[in-house]
């Protein structure tokens, strides 16, 4: 039986899971190209899609994981390039592209997030503190740090509401010690600071990637055209 070890989102531990079920979905397509052959496609591309589920030995709760591959998106081997995420519970799917101190601050926040939700609020502010010093942010607090960032055009203004819920809502996790968070709130804080960490650190890395490979197409378009 598949086996891996994971940080179970659910109980904060890292341990190694049996897989309990899985699918597998292959889907295919047919590209004709009617000036080389009319009869038969020119070539057939194929999409791969698999759902594993892992159980928690020690919660006995579960993690899916897709891994999801594209015949045309190719290692320079050949192979297929597979993409994992961890599609449940909701957490860190996308989070290579975060710096370390980020990455580390924002899955102790995942981690605590069942078991403490005020805890997890300030990981999620002490998070967007690391992602601040990282982005060299000037300010005397976190709000103001932020909107340095929304001045130097790393965050777009659009987040100024969800910094200032994360703000708000961080401050109260810091100093009401009554305070009690529930997990619909908790939830929310994790999609705001997801959002702005995939803002920050995924999204200009997709771009690049995806204009590193236009290029490349364009190059040996250019190549195959001399
Ligand atoms: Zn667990």
């Amino acid at each position: 039986m598949k086996e891996k070890v994971i940080i179970c989102l659910h109980c904060g531990n890292k341990t190694s899971m049996k897989v309990v079920a899985n699918h597998d979905l292959m889907e295919h397509e047919e590209i004709w190209d009617y000036s080389v052959n009319y009869y038969s496609p020119a070539y057939i591309t194929s999409f791969f899609k698999q759902w594993e589920m892992y159980l928690c030995p020690v919660c006995t709760e579960v993690t899916i994981q897709r891994t999801t591959s594209f015949s045309e998106e190719t290692e320079p081997n050949g192979n297929p390039i597979k993409y994992t995420d961890t599609i449940f519970p909701l957490g860190f799917s996308e989070n290579k592209h975060l710096p370390s101190p980020v990455r580390d601050a924002f899955e102790a926040a995942l981690k605590v997030r069942n078991l403490d939700g005020a805890v997890c609020i300030m990981a999620l502010r002490r998070t967007l503190e690391k992602m601040c010093k990282h982005k060299n942010a000037k300010g005397k607090d976190l709000f103001s740090k932020l909107k340095d960032l929304q001045s130097e055009n790393i965050l777009p203004p659009i987040m100024e509401g969800i910094s200032y819920i994360l703000r708000k809502e961080g401050n109260s996790a810091a100093h009401a010690d009554d305070k009690e968070f529930s997990s619909e709130t908790v939830k929310l804080m994790i999609e705001f600071t997801e959002v702005i960490l995939d803002y920050v650190y995924s999204l200009p890395a997709k771009i690049e990637k995806a204009q590193l490979k236009l290029n490349q197409d364009v190059i040996s378009n250019e190549e195959s055209e001399l």
